[in-house]
């Protein structure tokens, strides 16, 4: 567990407290860049819940990845850092390009990512994601 003056696994350097943990508490992220991170900390954490709910009915993966699958990625993955590369913030659609330092096996790796992200009835839904480089 979390202890109240830890940093965000986002990477924000805000403490978990006054960063991601309102969202995997069930507040609605603001803008699509607060749901990215959220997103990935909740990787950091472990909170395959959290993934499955944010994620778009048209994401490709939607309904077949399964809470075992993130898991197991999750519980074989350290999560290095984030960097936000650019945000592009639309009403209803926007971008957020960002790299991605992870490490499995101890071997420490990056992946440049521009995913896309819809608001569907107030709330914001990863849809899909393009590697750029990796
Ligand atoms: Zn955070």
């Amino acid at each position: 567990m979390q202890e109240n003056n830890s940093l965000c696994p986002c990477h924000s350097r805000k403490t978990y407290f006054q960063c991601c943990k309102i969202f995997h508490d069930g507040k609605l992220p603001p803008t699509a860049l607060d749901l990215m991170r959220s997103r990935y900390s909740a990787y950091a954490l472990r909170l395959p819940q959290y993934i499955i709910d944010t994620t778009h009915p048209d994401h490709i993966d939607f309904g077949k990845k399964e809470t075992r699958e993130i898991e197991h990625f999750c519980n074989t993955t350290q999560f290095e850092n984030l960097v936000i590369v650019e945000f592009d913030a639309g009403e209803f659609v926007a971008t957020v390009t960002f790299t991605a330092h992870l490490r499995q096996n101890g071997k420490e790796f990056a992946f440049t990512e521009k995913s896309w992200f819809e608001k569907v009835d107030g709330q914001w839904l990863y849809k899909k994601g393009e590697i750029l480089h990796g």
